[in-house]
């Protein structure tokens, strides 16, 4: 565990957001420190992700935890079931942040439930504020906030130069999930 933790955020439109976090995971994971995935909006629908499958491999020391339904994506379109879910997730978020039991948590797609309304800024920024000392928290997804953008201490925006979704290819295992 680090003796000062701070906020990181990935957004942008430009792969490499949910990456640049897992990559973090395993760097972090590495070190022994206690590593929490929480990942809004997904859950295994049909689906694998691969961080998923391979949690398994680190002991106690991974937890990943999907609270979506695979189907909000950067639209308003969501229902009850949706919200219900990013606020399950922001629970779950929430206890582990303020429990000291973690060295790096990652709020996967977290900015996109913001973005959408589907968990209220106030409260995160709040449970940000005061997070423990030596917990280091990264936030992806598109969008972000403006007033987490200013809370952060370090933010990269991915830029799309090219993404091979504009030639039709779409999400694939390994690779994407
Ligand atoms: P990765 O997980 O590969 O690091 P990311 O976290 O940066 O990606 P997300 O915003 O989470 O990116 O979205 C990833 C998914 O969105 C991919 O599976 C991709 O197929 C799809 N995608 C990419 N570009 C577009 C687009 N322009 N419109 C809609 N969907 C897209
Ligand atoms: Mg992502």
């Amino acid at each position: 565990m680090l003796e000062n933790g701070y906020i990181q955020i990935y957004t942008g439109d430009g792969k490499g957001k949910t990456t640049a976090a897992l990559g973090l995971a395993l760097r972090a994971l590495g070190h022994g420190w206690k590593v929490l995935i929480i990942q809004f909006t997904k859950g295994d629908k049909g689906t694998t992700y691969g961080e998923i499958a391979s949690s398994g491999r680190f002991a106690d020391n991974l937890d990943v935890v999907q609270c979506g339904l695979d189907r909000v994506c950067y639209s308003h379109n969501t229902n009850i079931e949706d919200y219900k879910e990013a606020k399950r997730g922001w629970g779950i978020a929430k206890d582990a942040i303020l429990s000291g039991k973690y060295g790096l948590i990652i709020l996967d797609e977290i900015n996109i439930c913001l973005d959408l309304g589907m968990l209220k800024l106030e409260d995160v920024k709040q449970v940000l504020m005061n997070k423990p000392r030596n917990l280091e928290i990264v936030l992806t997804g598109r969008r972000a906030p403006q007033e987490l953008v200013a809370m952060a201490h370090l933010v990269t925006e991915m830029q799309p130069v090219k993404h091979y979704f504009d030639i039709g290819v779409m999400a694939r295992r390994g690779i994407e999930y």
